[in-house]
């Protein structure tokens, strides 16, 4: 992985170095995203459009009045009376005539669309309450700032916040973006999108793979050097965002996109429909991971067996409420009957660590990912994950549904969890709904903890399934989303190979299936190795199922063995890498020009 950094290369063009996250070529203007700030863009108005402009303002008044009363409701819940008190300070700030009336000017007599009106009088009393003696009143200016923020991005349509001004399509630079912001791109206006922070296995990361825009994270200081409307070219594969790019670059790019592309053709397409299998015969099952329902076609076209992480996150931190039952049940039903008989492995609620929602809400931490996460949030509110464990019993009677349990760190919360997990068996049964009484569960290995358990795990659970994001991360004490730590995330580190290796063996004697989810399964240099280690499953963003099958097609499980042997006897990560790297550049080098 390259260093994030800048090469100036003659005079006008700037190459930034970052971490590629999502694979793909955009060439477009930047739209900059400034740090704490959202894009409000000002637009003047035809007269004959202020009525329209004045409603809408108002319909988001009220929008952003429920959402708050929801929110505080759901505070309230979760952590008391007394932290909910904020959002009465906030209603308070949104029924301020002085504010209210100083947006309604703006667009009845100067003709400035909401937005902007909303922002110019946000700034403005802000201003005012920054200047008062009383140190209470100061304190308040996050918070009108904040519902500003809200009534913005109501204006945009709830949650197309970012994009709600925007008319051309662009690459967007931003210093980091949320992955609730990632989710309500506006897939069709997005290029690409490059940032200052974050990293490979960043769900927002994960969220641009699913959604098959381009992105490059970890740029250091991009949104500094890049002028909103400048040209931009990004390569998600090689990591590299070029600022005014010349035309020899343009060319030379062209022509690298041009062969990827005749290898995606020429080589991968025809292999959609041949298993992964290596030259003596060894079968291994390539799954996707999915965040979006509406993935499913694509994940088939790529030739995936099933779902491997249905990551449900997504469904919470897309809209502002709570998903009901229904809700989730429409979405695990249509998975697994669009899927079907093909097995759907639907992960329940992983909130926590770098994924947020508005309507689930978690006291702010120190350590968020060592803190309040999946399971540990769900046993806490068991109502919450009970809700939940319901709409995927409901969706098994539509397909092959499988439940996988998230950050699994001792044995204990494996039996908590399926004990409610019986509670919503019986309510079902009791209430004569259908679902698949042996439907498999599983647990997520991702912690070392979990990993060196894994014989004391494995009774409990139908599978095991390594989450080498996560299992990385805490292995080696290296924040996966911290860009400047990103050098010692290093998958291949002996004393992960060392916990993915017991974890396979542990459940192989216990007779459990081994599945890999994390994006070390996707890296057609690692996925040998996994191979290798003895996984049956191999489970990732579905672009990457064609090359991974590839690779697996073209070398012998003699040849996988042989490379787990050595890599487990090696010293450091650098050298397994280099193992690694070996054995496909020989292999499959066709696939070397498509990993970075
Ligand atoms: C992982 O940790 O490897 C994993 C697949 O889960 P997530 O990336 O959603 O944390
Ligand atoms: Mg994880």
């Amino acid at each position: 992985m390259n260093a994030p950094g800048h090469r100036r290369v003659r005079s006008r063009e700037i190459v930034a170095q970052g971490i590629g996250v999502s694979p793909g070529v955009a060439v477009g203007p930047a739209m900059v995203i400034a740090p704490e700030e959202e894009a409000v863009i000002e637009r003047r108005l035809a007269a004959k459009d202020v009525p329209a402009e004045i409603a809408r303002f108002e319909a988001a008044l009220i929008e952003t009045r429920r959402q708050l009363n929801r929110i505080q409701e759901n505070v309230e819940q979760a952590v008391g009376r007394h932290d909910a008190n904020i959002f009465d300070v906030h209603k308070m700030v949104l029924d301020d005539t002085a504010f209210l009336e100083q947006a309604l000017r703006l667009i009845e007599g100067q003709h400035v669309n909401a937005e902007a009106a909303v922002h110019a009088a946000s700034e403005r009393y802000a201003a005012a309450l920054a200047a008062v003696e009383d140190e209470y009143l100061r304190e308040r200016v996050a918070d009108v700032k904040d519902v500003s923020r809200r009534v913005v991005r109501n204006l945009a349509g709830g949650h197309g916040g970012l994009m709600g001004e925007w008319r051309q399509k662009c690459i967007i630079v931003a210093r980091d973006l949320a992955p609730s912001e990632t989710a309500s791109l506006r897939k069709d206006m997005v290029l690409g999108f490059a940032t200052d922070q974050g990293s490979k296995t960043s769900h927002t990361a994960i969220m641009a793979r699913a959604l098959g825009i381009p992105a490059v994270v970890g740029l250091g200081d991009i949104t500094a050097r890049v002028r909103p409307g400048e040209r931009l070219l990004m390569d998600g594969t090689k990591g590299v965002v070029v600022i005014r790019p010349t035309q020899r670059r343009l060319r030379q790019s062209g022509k690298a996109q041009q062969a990827r592309r005749d290898i995606q053709a020429g080589l991968l397409d025809p292999l959609r429909d041949l298993p992964a299998q290596t030259t003596d015969g060894h079968r291994i099952a390539l799954f996707a991971n999915v965040e979006l329902v509406k993935e499913i076609p694509d994940i088939k076209q790529h030739g995936a067996e099933g779902i491997g992480l249905f990551r449900t996150e997504y469904l919470y931190i897309s809209q502002p409420h709570l998903p009901t039952e229904d809700e989730q049940f429409e979405a695990y039903r249509r998975a697994a009957s669009e899927m079907a008989p093909a097995p759907v492995v639907i992960r329940t609620l992983d909130l926590g660590g770098d994924k947020f929602s508005s309507s689930v809400p978690v006291p702010p931490e120190i350590n968020p990912f060592l803190g309040f996460r999946a399971i540990r949030f769900c046993l806490a509110q068991p109502e919450i994950f009970k809700c939940q464990l319901r709409a995927i019993l409901r969706a098994s009677a539509y397909g092959r549904v499988h439940i996988m349990y998230p950050m699994i760190s001792n044995v204990e919360e494996v039996k908590r969890a399926n004990a409610l997990l019986e509670e919503c068996r019986a309510d079902l049964r009791e209430r004569q709904i259908p679902f698949d009484e042996a439907l498999p569960i599983g647990a997520m290995i991702e912690i070392p903890s979990a990993a060196l358990t894994a014989d004391l795990m494995a009774p409990h659970v139908a599978f095991f399934s390594l989450g080498t994001n996560d299992l990385v991360q805490y292995t080696l004490a290296v924040d996966r989303v911290n860009d400047r730590v990103a050098h010692l995330y290093e998958p291949t580190h002996p004393a992960v190979l060392k916990l993915i290796r017991n974890t396979i063996v542990e459940g192989h004697r216990r007779g459990i299936h081994v599945a890999v989810c994390g994006q070390m399964a996707a890296d057609p240099l690692m996925a040998p190795l996994l191979v290798g280690l003895g996984v049956d499953e191999l489970s990732m963003g579905s672009s990457w199922i064609p090359a991974v099958k590839d690779v697996i097609r073209h070398i012998s499980m003699k040849e996988a063995q042989d490379l787990a042997e050595s890599a487990l006897k090696a010293v450091s990560a650098q050298d397994v890498m280099r193992m690694c790297r070996g054995l496909t550049a020989r292999k499959a080098p066709e696939i070397m020009e498509l990993v970075g």
